[in-house]
Formats: C-alpha cells, sequence, structure tokens
C-alpha cells in the first residue's frame, strides 16, 4: 500500500535524457503520460509518433472560448519553457518554421513569447490571430497559421504539419529537460466565486476541495466544466481533475441565460452563417434525429467540430450540437462495439 509523507514535492526524477530522435521521443511520451490539453485529451506520443515528416510546427496558444485563461497565464509566466520545448522539438522534427498563434486579446502573452523567443535566439515566430471563437478549432489555426486546408476527416499530418496546444508542448519541455510526467495542469477557476485564478492542479484532485478553495457565492452551486461553448455540466458530485479539465466555472446557470424551449426550426439561416467549417446544421440535425447515414455522409458530419456556435445563434433552441455530438459517439460505439 501506498503511504503519503504528507510532504507533497517532488522525489528522484529521471534523469535527464533527452530523446534525440522523434521515435524516442514519441516513446517517452507516452511512458511520460502525456496527452493534449487543450480538449481531446489525445496522447501526445500516439501523435508524435504519427507525424510522419512536417515541414512546420504549429503550436495553438488560442485560447478562444470565454472564461478560460490558463493558456494565457502559462504563455504569460513560462514564455522561456514554451519556447525552449517549442526550439528542441522543431529540431527533432526537422520542420523548417514554427509558428505559435496567439488571439489579439492576450498582449502580454504575446509580448512574454516574443521577449523569451529573443532572449532564446530562436527562431519561432509569434503569429496574432483574430480574437474570434472559434480561432482555436484546429482547421482554423492550420488555415490562419500555414494557409493550408484541412479537408474533412484529414489530420495536419497528412498536409505536412504538426499541432500541439501550447500546454501540452509546455508539458512536453518539462518531461523532457526536468524528467517531470504529466502529473498536474493549470486550471482556471472563475465565475461567480470569491477567489477566482489560476491554479496548478495535480491530476485526480476532488473538485470539492477545489470548491473550498475557489469559494462560491452561495447561491453559486452548480459548476460547469470547460468552455461556456464545449464544456459541459458537471454531475458527478466526486468529480476529480483530470487532464483536459482547463477550467471550473461556479454559478454559470446565472452567467449565461438557459435556454428556453425547443420549437420548430424557422429556416433562418443564422446557424448556416455561424458555422466555420461551411456546413449546413438544419439539415444536419434533420439528419441525425432521423439516422440518416447516407444524408449525414453528404452533409460532411465528419467536420463538425462540435464548436456549438450554430446551438448558440438557434432562435428556436435547437440542440444543434449536442445532437451532432451524440450521433457521432453513437457512430464510434457502432464501429468499437
Ligand atoms: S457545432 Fe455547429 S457551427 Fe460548429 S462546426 Fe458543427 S455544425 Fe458548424
Ligand atoms: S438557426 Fe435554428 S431556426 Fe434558424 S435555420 Fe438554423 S436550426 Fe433552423
Amino acid at each position: 500500500m501506498l503511504e503519503s509523507d504528507g510532504l507533497d514535492r517532488w522525489g528522484p526524477r529521471e534523469q535527464a535524457n533527452i530523446p534525440s530522435s522523434l521515435s524516442e521521443l514519441a516513446e517517452y511520451a507516452m511512458r511520460m503520460g502525456l496527452a493534449g490539453l487543450g480538449g481531446a485529451g489525445f496522447p501526445t506520443g500516439l501523435k508524435l509518433g504519427g507525424a510522419g515528416t512536417p515541414d512546420l510546427l504549429l503550436i495553438n496558444g488560442a485560447e478562444c472560448e470565454p472564461f478560460l485563461t490558463c493558456d494565457d497565464r502559462l504563455m504569460r509566466e513560462r514564455a522561456a519553457d514554451v519556447i525552449q520545448a517549442a526550439d528542441y522539438l522543431a529540431k527533432l522534427s526537422g520542420v523548417s518554421n514554427t509558428f505559435i498563434g496567439v488571439e489579439s486579446n492576450k498582449p502580454e502573452a504575446i509580448r512574454s513569447l516574443r521577449q523569451a523567443t529573443a532572449a532564446a535566439g530562436s527562431s519561432v515566430k509569434i503569429r496574432t490571430l483574430p480574437a474570434r471563437y472559434p480561432a482555436g478549432g484546429q482547421p482554423m489555426l492550420v488555415r490562419a497559421l500555414s494557409g493550408r486546408r484541412l479537408r474533412p476527416g484529414q489530420l495536419p499530418a497528412e498536409i505536412g504539419v504538426q499541432v500541439l496546444n501550447v500546454a501540452s508542448l509546455y508539458a512536453l519541455g518539462r518531461a523532457v529537460f526536468h524528467g517531470e510526467p504529466l502529473i498536474s495542469r493549470v486550471v482556471t477557476l472563475t465565475g461567480r466565486c470569491k477567489h477566482p485564478g489560476n491554479y496548478e492542479v495535480p491530476l485526480g484532485y476532488p473538485v470539492n476541495l477545489l470548491r473550498k478553495i475557489a469559494e462560491p457565492d452561495s447561491d453559486a452551486r452548480d459548476i460547469h466544466v470547460g468552455g461556456p461553448m464545449m464544456g459541459r455540466k458537471l454531475e458527478e458530485i466526486d468529480a476529480v481533475t483530470g487532464k483536459t479539465s482547463s477550467c471550473l466555472i461556479f454559478g454559470a446557470n446565472r452567467l449565461w441565460p438557459a435556454k428556453g424551449d425547443e420549437s420548430d426550426c424557422i429556416r433562418c439561416n443564422r446557424c448556416v452563417d455561424a458555422c466555420p467549417m461551411a456546413l449546413q446544421p438544419m439539415s444536419l440535425l434533420e439528419a441525425a434525429r432521423s439516422r440518416n447515414q447516407h444524408d449525414l455522409k453528404q452533409l460532411r458530419l465528419d467536420a463538425c467540430i462540435e464548436c456549438g456556435a450554430c446551438s448558440q445563434v438557434c432562435p428556436s433552441n435547437l440542440p444543434l450540437r449536442d445532437s451532432f455530438r451524440a450521433i457521432k459517439k453513437e457512430a464510434l460505439i457502432c464501429r468499437t462495439g
């Protein structure tokens, strides 16, 4: 049985044994438990192992959902580590160009990264992106930084691009240069609480203890995990933080209005105008409700990035994004079950 010494400090860490090839790094990343911290939690080792021969490395620092500030703080305060990791990965991957995309509403992060780049004599370029949701969506980011287009279902590696979230890159640097496995992440505590802020939180930390730290207002008992657009209401009372727990919003019920009752589609086309992937959400919804696989394919359900922009603008309160998410999950279960 493991017994804690209660000291909350690092024991002996793995000697810095810096991998000298991408395949070695991929294996090492798997061993250190590194994963995408930007949302999907995809294992970094698998991503690096399947990278092919990219000529471009893109770092996603576009934290585009409101309320989230964990990546912003990381870029402001740990810019030197981010740049060191970017230079290392670029060299190992043999890429000719590395860009970090940061939205224009994060001037301090942009300044810190540029200073760190200059101090390190790095060739990493910091690019400013428009602060418009969903600038951090992979297809948008790739297009904005490289001019290349991702087709639905296509991986960035297939068009010569390697993409990593900035927090995932930072974790990779900590593993490579300091021998630290991924055991914590920065979590934004925000909403209607007395102590909002960004906290470095161990993975597996009880949400109830974070609630005590944040001290929500007495009428802010509900918790939303993730951003308002892509996150979800936390239902589990014994939840703990994980690799993708970027943000906890206390009292979300009062921060943005609850959706009213659903009504029929009025063909206003607002969802079409809002969709960053140029899809037809109202037609996709019909196909999802009737489980018409042929139409779902024709209408390119696979291109939906589940950003929720369509649901947000729909005057009939139709559950567009949730339906697309559910039908994709169903298809996945059918494929793997
Ligand atoms: S969630 Fe809606 S707006 Fe976003 S990509 Fe999918 S269909 Fe388009
Ligand atoms: S926004 Fe809503 S009501 Fe308007 S066309 Fe799209 S689904 Fe229909």
